[in-house]
């Protein structure tokens, strides 16, 4: 049983800097940086080491969903029985781990709080916990769905604490790392009106920006062009970059933009949305439709264009 459990969040809100950061954003830590840090995990469990677990996708946070619950490493200690620790970086001297808890080391955990899916979390967090929460998210889904060498179909292992996987035979030793799926998601604008669509399976008056993911050898500007096309018919230019967010849902990177439109008629070309319409900063303001979570860079593309922004 784990019984310590008064000093196992750290104080992050108060030292996190007042950016334009969305949530789920961070500045990755430089693995090299801490090698020499994170080896002794392995083997002393030192003090100054935190863990964020998880369980099926879901990441273990306080009971009220506000602070994720971090593990000190000695708190641990003959719980666990795995090395499998995936570093996430440093925070206060802290370096922060993420591990994915099997049933029975789940069993042997006191109730401390529940797991949580993401996007209920991220509504309430640090932007610095929602990226640790993201990028456990991502790596263990990740480890999760690279159990085998493409190249020679050996089995593969964990490797550069969780930033990388090598197979395990000694003939290919083929090493592998994270992959992202770029998408780029944008509002596009017509003089007083914007552009917002809204998918079938989405709730009824929900509306939000143009996305979809880049495909194969184009550019962001040729993906912004071509799905504003496919989805709406509408032809677009004065494409410009916004702002980033990451999509741990697995693993997106949302890559946003604004562009004016250069025709009017709307037509869903690919079916993709069920609905699509222009929309004046006064319909979005009244209540007409129900706009994208604040949490999204979407909200914020939106947010930006009623304030006069662009
Ligand atoms: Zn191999």
């Amino acid at each position: 049983m784990l019984t310590n459990t008064s000093n196992k969040k750290i104080s992050i809100k108060a030292k996190e800097k007042k950016t334009k950061t969305h949530i789920f954003s961070g500045k990755s830590s430089h693995l090299n940086s801490y090698e020499a840090k994170i080896s002794k995990i392995e083997n002393s469990c030192d003090i100054n080491h935190r863990f964020v677990f998880m369980h099926n996708g879901q990441c273990l946070a306080s009971v009220n969903s506000e602070v994720i619950l971090f593990f000190k490493a000695t708190d641990i200690k003959n719980k666990i029985n795995s090395n499998n620790y995936i570093f996430l970086g440093e925070f206060n001297n802290n370096l922060i781990f993420t591990y994915e808890l099997n049933r029975k080391e789940l069993a042997s955990l006191e109730k401390t709080g529940n797991f949580f899916d993401l996007r209920v979390l991220a509504v309430n967090l640090s932007i610095i916990e929602s990226n640790f929460a993201a990028k456990a998210t991502i790596l263990i889904d990740w480890h999760k769905n690279n159990g085998f060498c493409s190249k020679c179909a050996s089995k593969m292992r964990q490797n550069l604490h969780g930033q990388a996987r090598k197979c395990i035979n000694n003939k290919c030793e083929y090493q592998i790392f994270p992959k992202l799926n770029p998408a780029i998601i944008v509002l596009v604008t017509n003089q007083s009106h914007c552009l917002l669509g809204r998918q079938k399976n989405w709730p009824h008056k929900q509306f939000s920006t143009i996305a979809g993911f880049v495909e194969p050898a184009e550019s962001l500007e040729d993906t912004v062009e071509r799905e504003v096309f496919e989805e709406t018919n509408i032809k677009v230019n004065s494409i410009r970059y916004h702002s980033s967010q990451p999509w741990p849902f697995p693993s997106s990177l949302m890559l946003g933009f604004t562009a004016v439109a250069i025709s009017n008629t709307i037509k869903l070309n690919d079916n993709e949305l069920e609905e699509a319409g222009w929309f004046s900063r006064e319909d979005l303001s009244s209540g007409l439709i129900r706009l994208p979570p604040t949490l999204s860079i979407s909200r914020a593309l939106i947010n930006g264009w009623i304030k006069g922004e662009y």
